[in-house]
């Protein structure tokens, strides 16, 4: 179909032919103009809007950013090793107020699911060249030899790698990143007293939600044994006599299902005692109760009768001395960090936050570092759009992206999270 100024114009085009004398004479004028116009103006706009497009595909392929992480715990050093390995980043420094010994020689266990043991197999880490011991998938280390294993190998990466040993991050820091040239990204996995990210302009606000479970927790300190890591032992519906204390809300039928984990080394044994809120009267007085004894008598008896059968049991005053305990069960919550992902314009840096600078608990499950490990997840690929993203909407859809990630992973927790570490 043609608009009527298109037809007037094809209509304006004239052919006339003298016969006769064999002249001939073809006249093109405005066709001719038409049809030559129209073909410069088309290959004037492909080659710009191919060479726009091919400049832009290479400056795409080209980009890099430069990644900065504070922070050398396990969640800082596997971002590091995560971000080493993405052809984006063409420089990685990692700020840690520790010494690289203090670091190293980190004492608790760690225990790392199967799952993030293929995540982390994925990234490199052999397991074949850590101590540490398996049992039903999982893999249970000193988290000083996880460290030290990352540092070994994040120089092996063709990035180039600066480790900042007893350097704190704080304010004057953060004005030096600030005045990097090009696109930042700065990793804050600094625990969860963390101040980094709000020496960086983050809100320092947090939401708690509660699990649903309450617990208590006890910790015995042994030091005349090594800290070779030992897998947990977890013992399920557990219910406790509260009678030697005059307690008389002591139910007969005793169905309180408790679980009880022990686990750490053998010269770090934690006990954590989870059940769900019900109205067990015995959970009810382990909640309201005020006589330490109690508490220290039920973790007593607990780490006597389901210790591992080559360790030795523990006698009364020996756990006045050295056992630290929770006074009564209280209420498992985890806290997230509201404001976990930003971008400063003017400064083009890229900020979020990740393992206990995110989210932590107030209980210590034995399983916690698998929690930031999950999140940690989303890194590459969101490298990979911050380093491309130009304009405002696809800045925006790189926060997002982040911002959502962190809060599926809060919300699986809450849903299957606690249950998976403590429960059946
Ligand atoms: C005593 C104890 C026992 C635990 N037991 C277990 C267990 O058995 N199993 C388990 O899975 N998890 C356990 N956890 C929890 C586990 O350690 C955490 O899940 C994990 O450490 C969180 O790692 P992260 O990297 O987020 O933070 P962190 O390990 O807290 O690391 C933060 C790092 O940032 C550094 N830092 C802080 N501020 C700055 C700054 N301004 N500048 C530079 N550096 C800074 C700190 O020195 C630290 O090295 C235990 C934790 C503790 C404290």
């Amino acid at each position: 179909m043609l608009t009527s100024n298109q037809s007037r114009r094809v209509s304006k085009t004239t052919m006339e032919c003298v016969h006769g004398d064999f002249v001939t004479r073809l006249v093109y004028e405005d066709a001719t103009y038409v049809s030559w116009y129209f073909i410069i103006t088309v290959t004037v706009v492909a080659v710009f809007v191919g060479g726009r497009k091919m400049y832009t595909n290479i400056k795409k392929n080209m980009a890099q950013l430069e990644v900065i992480v504070i922070g050398a715990g396990p969640i800082g050093l596997t971002s590091a090793l995560i971000a080493v390995q993405c052809k984006r980043v063409n420089k990685l420094t990692l700020y840690e107020e520790l010494s690289r010994f203090e670091v190293e020689n980190r004492g608790y266990q760690i225990a790392i699911q199967s799952v993030n043991v293929s995540l982390l197999r994925s990234f490199g880490v052999d397991f074949d060249n850590l101590e540490g011991v398996w049992r039903d998938g999982c893999f249970y280390t000193r988290v000083g030899i996880y460290l030290e294993y990352i540092i070994q190998i994040l120089p092996l990466y063709s990035t180039d790698v600066e480790l900042k040993f007893r350097s704190k991050f704080d304010r004057e820091t953060g004005d030096v990143i600030d005045k990097i040239d090009g696109r930042k990204l700065v990793i804050c996995c600094d625990g969860s007293g963390g101040m980094a990210s709000r020496y960086l302009g983050l809100s320092d606000e947090h939401i708690q939600h509660s699990t649903g479970i309450y617990g208590a927790q006890a910790a015995i300190e042994r030091n005349k044994h090594t800290s070779v890591p030992t897998p947990e032992k977890r013992i399920h519906n557990l219910s406790f006599d509260l009678s030697a204390y005059g307690n008389t809300s002591y139910d007969e039928e005793c169905r309180s299902n408790f679980t009880l984990k022990i686990f750490g080394n053998s010269k770090r044994r934690c006990l954590a005692l989870a059940i769900r809120k019900g109205d067990s009267q015995v959970a009810r007085s382990l909640k309201t109760v005020l006589d330490k004894s109690m508490m220290r008598n039920v973790f007593l008896k607990c780490f006597n009768t389901y210790k591992l059968s080559d360790e030795a049991s523990i006698s009364d005053s020996f756990c006045l001395n050295n056992m630290k305990f929770s006074p009564r069960l209280y209420e498992i919550k985890i806290s997230q960090r509201i404001e976990n992902v930003a971008y400063i314009s003017d400064n083009n840096l890229f900020i979020i936050t990740e393992g206990e600078a995110t989210r932590s608990l107030n209980f210590n499950t034995g399983l916690d570092i698998n929690i930031g490990l999950k999140s940690v997840t989303s890194l590459q690929p969101f490298i990979e759009m911050i380093t491309v993203a130009e304009t405002e909407h696809s800045i925006m859809e790189t926060l997002i992206f982040k911002m959502e990630h962190s809060d599926k992973i809060c919300k699986d927790f809450l849903k299957f999270g606690l249950k998976e570490y403590m429960f059946l």
